[in-house]
């Protein structure tokens, strides 16, 4: 059998496989979301009632009756989650905005937020991933609020996302915030187009790392493991 294997629009085959090959295997292609340059032209609003339209079409052609009252709303009602909720991570408007504040007793130390619960959804079959993200910094006498880690976790998770594309985003931005390069980032999720379809595996979870410079040792990640399980 001939196999083609597909270029990409940076002009790379995908490793060499085709399509075919991957299928249903989640493929992390580059650390920024890939975005069309003109991605937002379209306000907010006119974002919504062209997904409206788009979304009423697909209930419409899977055979749904949308004049009944249960499912008339739901158009609108998909739109605006899209664009308000679960995907507005995807607009650099949302993104937190972190303030930095001296703290020389926090120098050197390890700074752990752990089991911080996310929603994403896979950007392969747009399904939830669900799951917990621990962060980590070494401070260099700067800190940052407990809560912007969380926001910073929360604004990446609210995109298409592949699990391994959300580990890095969210590293590269706590190391650019934070100045330094000795930040750590473990998720832990579970992907609901593995679970509730394709293989129906139902039990298992994916775990993704970063262990940016000092956590770049045996003793660094113990501790950090250590944090993490208590
Ligand atoms: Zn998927």
């Amino acid at each position: 059998m001939e196999t083609k294997t597909i270029p990409t629009k940076n002009g790379h085959a995908l490793n060499g496989f085709s399509i075919d090959d991957i299928g249903d295997d989640h493929l992390f292609t580059s650390l920024d979301t890939p975005m069309k340059p003109n991605a937002f032209d379209m306000s907010d609003k006119e974002k919504k009632e062209r997904i409206s339209i788009l979304f009423s079409e697909i209930m419409d052609v899977l055979g749904l009756d949308l004049t009944d009252d249960s499912l008339q709303g739901t158009p609108d009602r998909v739109a605006k989650m899209y664009v308000e909720e679960i995907f507005s991570g995807l607009d650099p408007k949302n993104k937190p905005k972190v303030a930095l504040f001296d703290n020389k007793y926090q120098y050197n130390q390890m700074l752990v937020e752990k089991d911080i619960t996310f929603y994403s959804n896979c950007e392969h079959h747009f399904v939830p991933i669900i799951g917990k993200a621990h962060v980590a910094y070494i401070s260099s006498g700067k800190v940052i609020g407990l809560s912007k880690l969380n926001r910073i976790v929360q604004y990446y998770a609210k995109r298409p996302q592949v699990q391994e594309r959300l580990t890095q985003q969210i590293a590269h931005e706590l190391k650019t915030v934070l100045g330094t390069e000795d930040v750590a980032v473990i998720i832990d999720a579970k992907h609901l187009c593995v679970s509730s379809r394709g293989v129906k595996d139902d039990t298992s979870a994916t775990v993704t790392t970063f262990y940016g410079g000092a956590f770049n040792s045996p003793e660094k990640i113990n501790e950090l493991q250590n944090y993490i399980n208590s």
